[in-house]
């Protein structure tokens, strides 16, 4: 599948040959002398420009006809303007998500990139929607783009924007105004010191700016086990109303969770937090015996999310255990999913993590031992593990089938094709996801550069400079829109090329527990 995703054009440009997306270096159009001079000063690179547009949407307008169809490869509108949120104050920075005069909107689809490459830098930025008005507003006017979700208003953005000719474009505007009288000299002097400081920001967006191809790994984001996990605990609110309780996250994922409380669950660490008689839900991961038995002491009312390829692992654990076998589980020590295990036989149950734990081992029959994994594992290291065990223990049995399950496995595979093509991958997860951790090793052990991230707003734009090729893929608990997100952002930073290389398909489901059957 291949698809491609222009970037965001502007009205009327469509006829125009645009010269390559960052030849000709960046363009900053600033519509005052003082705004012009205080980016001037902040600039960096030979290559940058800086135009006095002039006041207003008639000299605006004049200049993006005159630009058109220049040699610069980055468009950056930067001045001050009009904070329309209350909670903006001058000094802040506003980065276009979309600029409107009311007539023509321009979307901004890399603003969320921008915007958190300035707050990484200290500013005080955000992205938003920015109104282009034809004169100063009044404080009604104020009022009405506020509630229509307008965070700063200008008198040239929208039409200097028409500039950009399809080329990558952006906003940043500077709050000035704290009303008329002593705080608006003030509110101006903070607005042009932060234009200055943000001058080298824009020029690292310009430097990010390209055509790219961007190869989607897969299979890729929700596997079977978590959109089970995510359907019980939304039928379990349907069902019987909130609060419903969830004894740890349900699946790692900063995304799923902060919905999920949106809705009315309410996440906690341990069941003393649960109020007596509240529905309790346990999460993907599992939980040892302990807690089930904890959870029936207090009369709490059980939903049980554990997926049942963790269920599988538990009931391997406790099947060797009784057969006299000293378990070595191959695993992450703290990860949830390991304590549940170890939890089912913990007399009997050895974590072992690499392979000089092996050699550590003394179990009390050496020809009693049998092996179980964390589902999550990356398969080439947890084979060399498995590989010493054996050596150590030839007559180790092993699990019926594997543990680590076929969504880990399907995604390191499909990484893996696509790091082989990219120069860089991203691996949209969280920090807590195993399994997304071990796509970004995946990738970086083939020899190409990879990041966790939980959202588009987490991309540095350094790590884009000179790339080409974007790998981009998503653990198993991350949600599909993520990866849209993602895809969308690049797109503000030129053209984008969408093209999926699927290693397998996927067909996997589980039934939902009685409890939440309809
Ligand atoms: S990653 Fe595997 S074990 Fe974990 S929830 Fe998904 S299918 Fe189940």
């Amino acid at each position: 599948m291949t698809e491609t995703i222009p970037q965001a054009r502007t009205a009327g440009d469509a006829d125009i040959t645009k010269p390559g997306a960052t030849s000709g270096g960046l363009l900053v159009l600033a519509p005052l002398r003082f705004e012009a001079r205080a980016v001037r000063r902040g600039l960096r690179e030979a290559s940058s420009r800086v135009q006095r547009t002039g006041m207003g949407a008639t000299r605006a307008i004049k200049v993006a006809e005159e630009k058109y169809q220049d040699t610069f490869g980055t468009l950056i509108v930067m001045g001050t303007a009009a904070g329309l949120s209350d909670d903006l104050s001058p000094g802040d920075l506003v980065v276009g998500t979309e600029v409107s005069d009311g007539i023509t909107t321009v979307p901004l689809p890399g603003a969320d990139l921008l915007a958190a490459e300035l707050r990484r830098a200290g500013f005080s930025a955000r992205a938003g929607k920015i109104a282009t008005v034809p004169k100063m507003i009044k404080s009604s006017e104020r009022t009405r783009l506020a509630g229509e979700g307008y965070l700063a208003a200008d008198m040239e953005s929208a039409m200097l924007l028409g500039a950009a000719n399809g080329r990558p474009a952006a906003v940043i505007r500077a709050v000035s105004d704290a009303g008329f009288g002593p705080g608006m000299v003030r509110g101006g002097l903070a607005a042009l010191r932060s234009l200055r400081r943000a001058a080298p920001l824009a020029e690292r967006w310009a430097a990010a700016c390209a055509e790219r191809t961007v190869l989607l790994a897969g299979p890729r984001s929700f596997c079977a086990g978590v959109e089970r996990a995510i359907e019980i605990v939304e039928r379990a609110l349907e069902l019987r109303g909130a609060p419903v309780y969830v004894r740890k996250q349900i699946v790692h994922n900063t995304r799923v969770v902060s919905d999920l409380e949106q809705r009315g669950a309410v996440f906690v660490d341990e069941l003393d937090e649960v109020p007596d008689g509240a529905t309790v839900v346990f999460s993907a991961h599992g939980v040892s015996p302990a807690v089930r038995a904890a959870a029936a002491d207090r009369g709490l009312s059980v939903i049980d999310a554990t997926c049942p390829l963790v269920s599988k692992v538990h009931a391997e654990a406790r099947r060797f255990a009784r057969e006299g076998y000293t378990v070595a589980l191959i695993g992450h020590a703290g990860h949830e999913e390991v304590e549940g295990t170890l939890g089912e036989a913990p007399d009997s149950t050895v974590l072992v993590q690499t392979p000089a734990d092996v050699a550590a081992l003394t179990p009390a029959d050496p020809s009693k031992v049998a092996y179980l994994m964390q589902t999550t594992l990356a398969v080439d290291e947890a084979a060399d593990v498995a590989g010493a065990l054996r050596e150590r223990f030839p007559q180790m049995r092993a699990p019926g089938s594997d543990d680590i399950c076929y969504a880990t496995t399907n995604r390191q595979a499909a990484v893996h094709a696509v790091a082989a093509e990219a120069d860089l991958v991203l691996v949209a997860g969280s920090k807590n996801s195993s399994n997304s951790v071990r796509l970004v090793e995946r990738s970086q052990r083939a020899g190409t550069p990879a990041y966790l991230i939980d959202g588009a707003s987490d991309i540095e734009l350094s790590w884009l400079s000179g790339v080409s090729v974007v790998g981009l893929t998503a653990g198993a608990s991350a949600p599909p829109a993520v990866v849209s997100e993602i895809i969308t952002a690049l797109s503000g930073l030129g053209a984008v090329t969408v093209t999926e290389r699927v290693t397998t398909t996927e067909s996997v489901q589980f039934g939902l527990p009685r409890e939440v059957r309809r």
